[in-house]
Order: C-alpha cells, then sequence, then structure tokens
C-alpha cells in the first residue's frame, strides 16, 4: 500500500522563479543530442549507509526517467529522513493519512519519508523513493499547475513499479459491485480511509496506464506542457487526446467495465484456477462442519447405546462376562 500524499501549497515568488530555472533533457526517442544534466540528492539526517542506498537507488530512477520519459532536472533535491514521526507530521502539516511513509513537496523540491529503520514498511524502501521522485518530477514539469490527483499518483506509482496482483483484484471487485471510484473523485483521497484510499491508488495506476497505452507518452507530455501553459484541464485534454475532461474520464469509466467482467476476470487462466481451489476448498470446509454437526445433533438425540442395541437390551446384558474380570 501507499504511503505518501502529495502537499497542494500556495506557490511563492521563489518557488516561480525555481521553476524559471526548470531544465529539461531531450525526450530519450527524439534526435536531440543535448546533454542531460541530472540533480543532486542531498539526504539529511540518515546514517552513511542508509544515505548511501536513497541516493543510489534515487539515482538510478533519475536515470530512468530520462532515458524513458526526457525528464531530468538540474537541481538539488532534498532528501528528509524522519526518524520521530512528530518530525514527519511538522514537515508535512498534519495533512497526512497516519499509514503513509513518505510525501513529496515539489514546492520544495523536498521528500521526506519514515526512517526505515525504525518504522518498518510494508512496501520496498525503492518504491517508496521512487514513487516520491516521480511527483517531484511531474509537478516540476506541470510548471506547479494543479494536477488530477489519479494522474499525480497513478504515474507515481508506474515509476515506483507499485502494481501488484491483489491490487487487480481490488479494482476488479469494486467494479464488479459497482463500487469504483471515478477519477474526479480521487482528487478527495486524502481524506479516504486506507482500504478505500488503495482502491483509489489502483485506480490512478490504471488511469495512468490507460492514458499512456493509448495515446502514448507524447500525447500525455503534450497534455502536460498545456497543462502549464493554460492551468486548465479540458483545453490540456483536448489538445493530448481529443477529448475534455469529462470525456476522458467517460471513456476511462467503460475501459474498466470492459476490462473487468465476469467473462474477461474468468478468462484469465491463473485467476480462474484460484477461484476453482478456493471454491473447492469452501465446499470442503462447509460440507465438513455440516457433517459434524449433523452427528453432534445426532448424538444429543439419541445416546450410542440406544443406535446400536434393542430398547432396554443393554450392552453388559449381551456379554454378560465383560466389565466382571
Ligand atoms: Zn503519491
Amino acid at each position: 500500500m501507499l504511503r505518501r500524499i502529495t502537499i497542494q501549497r500556495p506557490l511563492s515568488i521563489v518557488f516561480f522563479l525555481l521553476a524559471c530555472c526548470l531544465v529539461m533533457s531531450r525526450p530519450a526517442r527524439g534526435t536531440d543530442a543535448r546533454p542531460i544534466i541530472h540533480p543532486v540528492f542531498e539526504i539529511r539526517d540518515a546514517q552513511p549507509q542508509l544515505k548511501q542506498t536513497i541516493d543510489s537507488i534515487l539515482t538510478a530512477a533519475d536515470r530512468q526517467l530520462a532515458a524513458y520519459g526526457g525528464i531530468a532536472f538540474a537541481d538539488t533535491i532534498v532528501v528528509l529522513v524522519a526518524t520521530r514521526h512528530e518530525q514527519f507530521d511538522s514537515v508535512v502539516g498534519g495533512r497526512f493519512p497516519d499509514w503513509g511513509v513518505g510525501c513529496a513537496i515539489p514546492e520544495l523540491n523536498t521528500m521526506i519519508i519514515l526512517s526505515p529503520f525504525l518504522y518498518p514498511y510494508q512496501i520496498e524502501l525503492a518504491e517508496v523513493l521512487r514513487h516520491e521522485l516521480a511527483h517531484l518530477y511531474l509537478h516540476r514539469l506541470a510548471g506547479w499547475s494543479r494536477l488530477p490527483r489519479w494522474m499525480d499518483e497513478g504515474f507515481a506509482m508506474l515509476i515506483g513499479h507499485q502494481w501488484r496482483f491483489g491490487d487487480d483484484w481490488q479494482v476488479g471487485r469494486a467494479v464488479l459491485t459497482g463500487e469504483e471510484l471515478t477519477l474526479h473523485e480521487i482528487d478527495a483521497l486524502n481524506r479516504f480511509g486506507e482500504g478505500k484510499a488503495h482502491l483509489a491508488y489502483g485506480q490512478s495506476y490504471l488511469g495512468m496506464k490507460y492514458l499512456l497505452d493509448e495515446y502514448g507518452w507524447d500525447s500525455f507530455l503534450l497534455f502536460i506542457s498545456e497543462l502549464r501553459r493554460h492551468n486548465q484541464l479540458d483545453p490540456a485534454f483536448m489538445a493530448a487526446v481529443g477529448l475534455d475532461y469529462a470525456g476522458f474520464q467517460d471513456e476511462y469509466a467503460a475501459y474498466l467495465k470492459t476490462k473487468y467482467n465476469w467473462a474477461t476476470l474468468l478468462s484469465d487462466t491463473m485467476l480462474f484456477w484460484i477461484v476453482i481451489v478456493l471454491l473447492l476448498l469452501l465446499l470442503y470446509l462447509f460440507k465438513r462442519r455440516h457433517v459434524k454437526k449433523k452427528v453432534e445433533e445426532w448424538e444429543r438425540a439419541t445416546p450410542t447405546d440406544d443406535i446400536f442395541y434393542p430398547a432396554g437390551e443393554r450392552k453388559d446384558q449381551e456379554y454378560p462376562g465383560i466389565g466382571q474380570q
């Protein structure tokens, strides 16, 4: 489960000036051969070994983003490692679910994580760091325009490699029971409980994956570029995918319905056999419980001797010698 929320704060002039210093590298698939300048990671409050681990994870993630998406920034990214929850809360402003372990603060070019030594995560440290780095990069790329939350989280999950079989199952179950979220609803993610937030993260990932699979990376970058220029979702979506935001949400909702229905779920071979095994297991447990209950009822209603011996005839009467030796 995830584990971070991005804070939206008013922009200051300082941060606006920082935005003007943004250095973007070329798209990896382009022909421009300008050198990519990478950031420096300033890691605070971590032991030397942890510091080295964090630096190597973030450096690799930065290279991956530059190589795949042409996204890189020449700057210093601060990584705070909180050794106390209070320290973490004071940085993120108390607007963070208690199940989070990391948070990106794009306008400060900073991320904060709870120390993995003191607060064991349910996920890999690398996932958290890649996730937070993706938030920082995406917000900077968008010039701090307001991003749809699902896009923000979905992009971070893609870069964080955070999609698992259980996520697929959770989203599928929500769709089959009509409890899936709209993309717009995911904007309220910070107010969700852990279960609903998990669903929101899964749907965010699928939303981002759908956008990239259906329209391509270049369309996504065009969307971000338009959003940076106009700070409005409708024209940005229109330029990138030919639909306004509501139209794209409808298309995504239809995609979910197509992806998750009983026929397609059961056509997944592994899922099919998992369902069969679970059903057989449930059937076995039900039958065993039923038989046990019946036997107990019989024993209560009829003493065993009454079943095997005619009325009035006792076991010791049939074998008079028994019990007297
Ligand atoms: Zn996130």
